[in-house]
């Protein structure tokens, strides 16, 4: 033993805080961002910087001295703030919401707290069994099938995002198609076929580029031109066209809300048209699957019981910091067998009981943090009746929104809302609709997105802030028609 061991073996490393300084400094950031919040209403939504702002403001190396971390909450203050665009504020209304709420991030920073890698049931017990169990609270209150709880053949998982859950679906429709071919030998040349509409999320093309499918093997099917809802005789008639030419069907996207315009592909028309191949039903819902914890919001998932998977992300529009991504699997045996990997060093009595559950073996990585802590935080302490008030309010606040735009000539509806988005134009055209757009967004009273919908400008406003009023709305509403009336 060396002679010089110390009570602090740190003691040459510099700064460490102490304990005390640690909850000195933890009050301070708590603080910080209760200010921040405060603050929202007055700043500009969307950043107003150029590029290389932000970098100008920041040294080009790192100190090689420790600062206080005081020092670092002010840089939030002078470089970071005005480089932001303000996902918490209440008049963002781009892209969907990524909310974020008190109770998710003090369980967020609980669990950075424990510090805790749960990539097996043995490395930490309760990081595995208390996300099996939120999961199976979520699952029974979004009125998913019981197949998909823990205690059935499936269960479900908490994943970075839905794109990669998308991608493991796949990879588990492949080993499921492949009879486990694929995890042995790859898939070249062998033909697969995966379905979308035109509408699917663009993770699905990246999901067959990462699972060496290749973009070309996604076949994209048309919608409906008014709903934007995928023609499912066109994705029949295609799949038997593929089968007749020696391709194999694999997988189907369903989007149960489409990102650009919240389109509602018809679930068990669409697992009822590909049934005879056996093909992989996986739902996406991750931005319109939550509002499902309303009964009166569940229509769009109607015929989930036929899917193989079903991924909602409670980081858009639950209250749950990002990242946050629940999927769901019917068997859970394809999803492990196309990715279980059990090296030496992870052997254990628990993993070869299988009693337990090892998530290492459901998804790509291998480490993960505890994220279920900010669900399990989200859902106790808002309660399932307090996450249906945020949906309903969403939700109504965007009727609110469609009504407007319903009583303005100037404007007009593309798509009948969904859920808390509303996707409308000007009547005068795509450069006036964009022009209108970008006045908003530029004088930063609030910030909207665009589509295209049939080859059409539009602009998305989806509801689902946290801290949205109605008076939000109304004044975004009067910087549109603002913007409408200087182009007129
Ligand atoms: C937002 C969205 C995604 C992607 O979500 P990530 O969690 O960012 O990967 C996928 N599908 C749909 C329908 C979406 O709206």
């Amino acid at each position: 033993m060396p002679e010089e061991s110390t009570d602090q073996p740190s003691d040459a490393i510099t700064g460490h805080m102490s304990p005390e300084e640690f909850r000195r400094q933890g009050h301070a950031a708590i603080d910080w961002i209760a200010d921040y919040w405060a603050s929202l209403d007055d700043l500009p939504v969307r950043a107003q910087v150029a590029p290389g702002d932000v970098r100008h403001l920041l040294p080009a190396s790192a100190p090689e001295d420790g600062e206080p971390f005081d020092a670092v909450l002010a840089d939030l203050d002078r470089v970071v703030v005005p480089g932001l665009t303000h996902w918490q504020h209440p008049r963002f209304f781009a892209y969907f919401p990524a909310n974020s709420s008190p109770a998710a991030i003090l369980g967020d920073l609980l669990s950075s707290g424990i510090g805790a890698q749960g990539m097996i049931w043995a490395t930490s017990p309760a990081v595995t069994e208390v996300e099996q169990v939120v999961l199976d609270w979520l699952a029974e209150a979004l009125g998913l099938p019981e197949a998909f709880r823990s205690d059935g053949p499936g269960g479900g998982v908490i994943q970075d995002t839905a794109s990669t859950a998308t991608f493991t679906a796949l990879l588990s429709a492949l080993h499921r198609a492949s009879g486990g071919e694929a995890r042995r030998h790859g898939v070249g040349g062998a033909g697969w076929r995966v379905y979308g509409s035109t509408q699917a999320h663009s993770s699905l093309v990246k999901a067959a580029i990462m699972a060496g499918l290749g973009e070309d093997a996604v076949r994209t099917v048309a919608v409906d031109p008014a709903t934007q809802a995928m023609d499912v005789d066109t994705l029949h008639d295609a799949v038997v066209e593929d089968v007749g030419a020696g391709l194999r069907p694999l997988l189907v996207h369903v989007a149960a809300g489409s990102t650009s315009t919240g389109a509602m592909d018809d679930i068990a028309a669409v697992a009822e048209a590909v049934r005879p191949w056996g093909v992989w039903v996986h739902v996406d819902a991750a931005w319109a699957g939550v509002a499902a914890v309303c009964p009166e919001h569940r229509e769009h998932l109607a015929g989930v019981e036929a899917a193989d998977s079903f991924v909602t992300n409670p980081h858009k529009w639950l209250l749950t910091t990002f990242d946050c991504s629940t999927f769901w699997v019917r068997d859970r045996a394809a999803l492990t067998g196309a990715l279980s990997i059990l090296p030496e060093y992870l052997r254990n009595a628990a993993t070869e009981s299988g009693e337990v559950v090892d998530y290492r073996d459901w998804h790509p990585q291998l480490g993960r943090r505890f994220r279920a802590v900010k669900l399990w935080a989200v859902l106790r302490t808002y309660g399932l009746n307090g996450l249906r008030a945020h949906i309903r309010s969403g939700v109504d606040l965007a009727d609110h929104v469609a009504g407007l735009v319903a009583a303005d000539e100037r404007f007009e509806l593309v798509t009948e809302p969904a859920l808390s988005l509303v996707v409308f134009r000007l009547r005068a055209g795509d450069e006036a609709t964009m022009a209108a757009m970008e006045a908003v967004n530029a004088s930063g009273e609030a910030y909207l997105s665009h589509t295209t919908v049939e080859g059409r400008a539009a602009i998305r406003l989806a509801v689902g802030s946290w801290r949205t009023t109605r008076a939000d709305v109304e004044r975004t509403w009067r910087a549109l028609q603002e913007a409408a009336a200087a182009q007129a």
